[in-house]
């Protein structure tokens, strides 16, 4: 996602963009853009430094750390960027930073309810969907 510098004008600039997730290198094992990250951005210049609010949305779609179900949810995230500028900038581009702020908050063991079960160590089965008889203790 770039700004043009120059379209910024006293009275700021509004815009929509659509950054594509795999632009931004965000999936991993666990977590994945489902949907194209709708971002609403809004600039302002102040002197040579300028100021950018992202509201960020999206689906994401995670496996659970325990069970290895896939669950989805609504993604929303609000980023605040400041930009020092020097006079010959004619873009800004926002990637990197965007990317490290959406990272940032990613769950390193998303789970699907925080009382997952999980699976069975002895026979594998979704404990939270059926009982199993392995009766193991203190797993
Ligand atoms: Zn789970
Ligand atoms: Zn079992």
């Amino acid at each position: 996602m770039k700004i043009n510098v120059g379209q910024v004008s006293a009275d700021g600039l509004a815009f929509e963009d659509k950054i594509d997730p795999a632009s931004l290198d965000l999936d991993t094992g666990l977590v994945e853009f489902l949907e194209p990250i709708r971002a609403k951005a809004e600039v302002y210049k102040i002197t040579n430094a300028l100021s950018v609010n992202l509201k960020l949305s999206s689906r994401i779609g995670f496996t659970c750390g325990r069970c290895l179900e896939d669950f989805k949810e609504d993604y929303r995230k609000d980023i605040q960027l400041n930009y020092s500028l020097d006079s010959s900038q004619q873009y800004l581009d926002l990637d990197q930073d965007i990317r490290a702020e959406i990272i940032l908050e990613y769950p390193f063991n998303p789970l699907c309810k925080a009382d997952c079960k999980g699976l069975c160590p002895g026979c594998g089965k979704n404990l939270n969907q059926e009982k199993c008889s392995c009766n193991l203790k203190g797993v």
